[in-house]
């Protein structure tokens, strides 16, 4: 028998599983040993091994490691086996960076697994889908991701997007009855499977499959994720490595033959020009900006933003717009209620952010004025907050008769003003079971749940209210925006009787909430309908329509108070704050204004409705609030902005926000109260949900762009020195400088370990006061492949200046000279392109320690390399007297002070201009 022949009672059995109690912790513990964690298991990932085997037979290493066994079997066997030392440790080098890179990219990684609403030990936790077991029991909600695969137990309208596993794009109808026969996946409306979304409705299931056994893990070719493709900027300096690579080819192979026109040795020549290959290329280009990237996403996540795919850290620098929620992001999403409206009275209600909830409250002063009438409206105001709503109130473990808010903060703050106001939300509950709902939308703004009526005390008015024998209907409470609401209502709920909504009415009503709105209040609408049991169709458009208005709820959230800052941030680095949100204009720029985001007049999302793609065009260039949209307008925006070329980070919570979400640049979830859906659609996820996390990781990604141009800048402006003074000799008839041993020392000192310490260089000061680089410039954009051309010839001809002056006067170690100015100057010329424009006096050599670090070991290797006896065998040098030292260094330091000088210009002229 499959699991969906089998009744729900018969599924629990087999499982060992209770809906009510779930499994105890022991249970699942056990159960864990046998089936295993939760997790499809990624066949592709690349062992430790692979990654050292990849870096030890990465082309330029298998030439070198030839080259060095060549000159072996020629009868140099100290130079082979030197170059194999330094070869083996710069690919340990690059291993440990690989490996660091893809540690740091899986446990963000493992960060993203969604969390899981599910019941153990009788009681409701939130735990990591990896942790589920079969007979677990789980509850699902619109914009969950299905977990683990699960035969539903209980359907409110259940419906599940089955596409990624059946192919079928409609949502899927689910429900909880056995089904006779054999049924393919796509039919089996009672389970629901791993890795498919639910779309609509809520429901429960039991967990029947988990991990590899799920369909989903069966299908071994679906889940194998392809390979990460390399990002833009990677693909970019591929391509120019490639380039670069067959420019150097050809000038090694004149320097080469220059050698040999010369009298060079062949050996030595031939290992000249392979080494010089090796330094000359920078083969490293792309795996450091991976490690860049990774190491990036780390410290994003220190700030709260968890990057889901790499490539968001490159664009993220480059970003122009940021269209924003208001609710949660912009503000704090804490509401609290301040106002009701009902029969004819405004009542403030005092806020009491400390005031315990429990079932036994003293009567609220502010009830003191209310007439009779007015209460018995109040009353049936508080009952539908209570009942159309899906936050509970679940008893505190701490405070014997104490309880806690849990759910949407809307809600919870309806819940609490319920308590506060005496109408003791369970009790409701009790008396007036949900019998169905239409759960809230951000397309329709509304929630409606239809209940059976018990009648008990404070409900007379609403049983006298209704139109037939209440054992024929059933009570609807439908909450939401208040304009949707009123084109939805037929009558209102007067101080004494249930009256037609006159066009004044609707309009005094109207003028009450703008006047609220306009204090950056959010304000829903009650209404109420009776309904005969059996409804035709249980359809918004059926059901919602021919209401009630009860009152109006008016709420405060404030903004949060590092979004202001947030905010100007954002300004002077030429960032556009956009807010989009679904909540009331008037609300919208109340909040825009307090949050200093341009008070253009907001566009609703019934005006985009209207405008042509022209008009749209024109509008997204200096509309920054967005009013009332509905997740489609979210996607049309983001499409226009785009279309202008606009770089732009969009942020979404609901599962209808995906499309706009992937559509965007960066598309970014929120981690707090953002659905699966919308998490798995998104680049980044906020886990604080909070504006200026997203402010901060644009940050992140500049400082992440900046370092690894400075990373190119350093290195082959000190590579071209060293080609410069190569290929100069010959023209004097002076032997060729430097060793090939020497060339490689120097990579290895330069490249592997003082450039990676400007991918940890701090953010330059200025770096939000500037506008964002395009995404696409050129990398040598900007002055940094000319700065390459003047130090590299500068280099050149300092190192040769020496070597020839050295040669001229008749110094053996004439050469020493040579390597040791070449390898000074790479020690220098790191502190000095640590910034594009600040001193480095000013900057200070400690505010980057690991490159400071570096700095000191590479000297003091240096120094090894020329005073050490053993070293100097191995690098053919002599120990340089002290003044032959100071003159090196002295000479070494001329790049540092000329791009000292060049920054010093230039802050100058800015300063000036
Ligand atoms: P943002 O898009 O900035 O997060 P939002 O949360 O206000 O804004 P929605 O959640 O789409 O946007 O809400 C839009 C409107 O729907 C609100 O202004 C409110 O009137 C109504 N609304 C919000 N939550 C509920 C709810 N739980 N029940 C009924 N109506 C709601």
């Amino acid at each position: 028998m499959e699991w969906y022949q089998l009744h729900p009672e018969e599924v629990l059995h087999h499982l060992d599983a209770s809906l009510d109690q779930g499994l105890s912790h022991a249970e699942v513990t056990l159960r864990q040993q046998t089936y295993g964690l939760n997790e499809l298991i990624e066949q592709d990932r690349e062992s430790p091994w692979h990654m050292l085997w990849k870096q030890l037979t990465a082309t330029m290493v298998l030439i070198l490691i030839v080259a060095s066994v060549l000159s072996g079997l020629l009868g140099d066997l100290k130079d082979a086996l030197a170059i194999l030392a330094i070869v083996i440790f710069n690919a340990g080098l690059g291993f440990f960076q690989d490996y660091q890179a893809e540690q740091a990219i899986s446990a963000l990684k493992k960060l993203a697994v969604p969390r899981v609403r599910v019941r153990r030990q009788e009681s409701w936790q939130a735990v990591g889908a990896q942790s589920l077991v079969p007979g677990d029991i789980i509850a699902l909600e619109a914009g969950n991701l299905v977990p683990a695969d699960c035969r539903v137990m209980d359907s409110a309208s259940l419906r599940v997007q089955e596409a990624s596993l059946t192919g079928e794009s409609e949502p899927v109808n689910k429900i909880v009855d056995a089904l006779a026969d054999q049924h393919p996946l796509a039919e089996r409306y009672n389970m629901v499977y791993m890795g498919t979304a639910v779309t609509y409705g809520r429901g429960q299931a039991v967990v029947t499959h988990t991990g590899m056994k799920t369909e989903l893990g069966q299908i071994a070719a679906a889940i194998q994720t392809a390979k990460p493709s390399p990002t833009l900027l990677q693909q970019r300096l591929d391509r120019f490595g490639q380039q670069l690579a067959i420019a150097i080819t050809i000038l090694i192979l004149i320097i080469f033959l220059l050698g040999l026109w010369q009298g060079e040795n062949l050996r030595f020549m031939f290992l000249t020009a392979v080494s010089l290959g090796v330094a000359a290329v920078p083969e490293g280009l792309p795996a450091i900006v991976t490690i860049a990237l990774a190491l990036g996403a780390q410290r994003m996540l220190k700030h709260q933003a968890l990057i889901r795919k790499l490539p968001a850290v490159e664009t993220l620098g480059s970003v122009t717009v940021i269209c924003s929620d208001k609710t949660g992001t912009l503000t704090e999403n804490r509401m609290a209620v301040t106002d009701l409206v009902f029969a004819g009275t405004e009542m403030s209600i005092p806020a009491t952010p400390n005031m315990p909830l429990t079932p036994t409250l003293p009567p609220n002063p502010c009830l003191q004025s209310l007439q009779s009438n007015q209460q018995s409206v109040l009353d049936v105001m508080l009952t539908g907050l209570a009942l159309c709503n899906d936050a509970c109130l679940e008893s505190d473990p701490d405070q014997l008769n104490h309880y806690r808010l849990l759910g949407d903060p809307t809600e919870t703050a309806l819940l609490a003003a319920a308590a506060q106001l005496g109408s003791w939300p369970p009790q409701f509950r009790q008396h007036l079971p949900r019998h169905q709902e239409l759960p809230f939308d951000a397309n329709r703004k509304l929630m409606s749940t239809v209940h059976r009526f018990q009648t008990m005390p404070g409900l007379e008015a609403l049983a006298q209210s209704a139109p037939a024998p209440l054992s024929s209907l059933n009570l609807m409470f439908t909450k939401g925006a208040l304009d949707r609401l009123l084109d939805q209502s037929s009558h209102i709920w007067g101080a004494d009787l249930i009256e037609p909504l006159s066009a004044a009415k609707r309009q005094e009503i109207s003028q009450i909430h703008d006047r609220l709105a306009a204090d950056g209040k959010r304000i829903l609408g009650l209404a109420l309908r009776w309904l005969p049991q059996s409804p035709n169709g249980l359809s918004p458009q059926n059901l919602e329509q021919d209401l009630v208005l009860v009152g109006l709820v008016a709420m405060i959230d404030p903004p949060r108070p590092e979004a202001k800052d947030a905010v100007f941030l954002c300004q002077t680095a030429g960032i556009r704050p956009v807010m989009i949100t679904g909540d009331h204009p008037i609300t919208a720029k109340a909040i825009a204004q307090q949050l200093n985001i341009a008070s253009s007049l907001p566009l609703t999302g019934q005006d985009l409705d209207k405008i042509n793609e022209a008009e749209l065009l024109e509008a997204v260039q200096h509309v920054s609030i967005y009013a009332r949209v509905s997740p489609q307008h979210k996607l049309a925006i983001v499409r226009t902005l785009q279309h202008q070329g606009q770089i732009v980070a969009m942020t979404g919570d609901g599962i209808n926000d995906a499309p706009a979400l992937k559509q965007a640049n960066i598309g970014v979830a929120m981690g707090i109260t953002g659905t699966d859906v919308a998490k798995q659609a998104a680049d980044m996820i906020l886990l604080n949900d909070d504006f200026s996390t997203i402010v901060e990781a644009v940050r992140e990604g500049r400082v992440i762009y900046d370092n690894i141009r400075k990373f190119i800048k350093y290195t082959l402006s000190g590579n071209c020195g060293e080609l410069w003074v190569i290929l100069m000799a010959p023209l004097v008839n002076m032997p060729i400088p430097l060793l090939p041993l020497q060339i490689l020392w120097i990579n290895l000192l330069a490249d592997g370990l003082l450039a990676i310490g400007l991918s940890v260089e701090p953010a330059e000061r200025n770096i939000m006061r500037r506008s964002p680089y395009s995404p696409t410039e050129n990398l040598f954009s900007r002055g940094v492949g000319r700065d390459i051309a003047w130090i590299g010839l500068l280099l050149g001809c300092l190192f040769f200046g020496v070597g020839y002056w050295g040669w001229q006067t008749g110094l053996a170690h004439w050469q020493t000279l040579i390597f040791s100015t070449l390898a000074f100057s790479r020690i220098f010329l790191v502190q000095a392109i640590r910034s594009e424009q600040e001193s480095l006096f000013k900057m200070g050599v400690i505010s980057n320690r690991p490159l400071l670090g570096t700095v000191l070991l590479t000297t003091g290797l240096q120094l090894l390399v020329l005073y050490h006896p053993m070293f100097q065998k191995i690098f053919e040098t002599q120990p340089l007297s002290m003044v032959e030292l100071l003159l090196c260094l002295g000479v070494a330091s001329l790049g540092f002070w000329a791009v000292e000088l060049q920054k010093w210009r230039m802050r100058r002229t800015s300063r000036l201009g």
